[in-house]
């Protein structure tokens, strides 16, 4: 995205136009890993070191509150960032923490059952999928019988 479409973008969202706003979005727009306040801080004091981490946590939390990003549900305590904000579903390890997309049809608003309705007006629906990956289940030994176990 151009320095110029981002600034009109920020004045959409009522927000004035920084340098620190502008490398924090770039960041996200960037980003893959769906990275932490402290994993974009890291990158982004590389071109702006006196930036604080309780600014681009500031500058992520208002971006989050005008739809720039999402903040990624299940994405632990820290909490996980997505610049990506077209809807998709995310699985989510729990052992190394790394967060990876992924698109299902079947999973949209459309697709809700009627209870979702009745409970009220939904906004949009994600699929979380939490569990072990393989580079993980890889590392990991194999899980041996409970006779085999040696005491500890
Ligand atoms: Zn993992
Ligand atoms: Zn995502």
């Amino acid at each position: 995205m151009s320095t110029e479409a981002l600034k009109q973008l920020f004045a959409k969202s009522g927000l004035k136009f920084t340098n620190q706003r502008y490398l924090v979005y770039r960041a996200m727009a960037e980003a893959k890993d769906h990275p932490s306040a402290e994993t974009v801080w890291r990158r982004v004091r590389v071109e702006a070191p006196a930036i604080s981490l309780d600014t681009v946590y500031r500058t992520l939390a208002s971006f989050e509150a005008r739809g720039l990003v999402t903040r990624v549900p299940g994405g632990g305590e820290e909490g996980r960032f997505d610049g990506d904000v077209t809807p998709h579903h995310h699985l989510v390890c729990l052992c190394c923490g790394s967060i990876e997309d992924f698109t299902m049809s079947g999973a949209g608003l459309d697709d809700l059952p009627e209870s979702v309705a009745a409970w009220g007006q939904p906004r949009d629906a994600q699929v979380l999928v939490r569990g072990v990956c393989r580079k993980c289940l890889c590392k990991m030994e194999p899980v041996k019988p409970e006779s085999e176990k040696r005491r500890t």
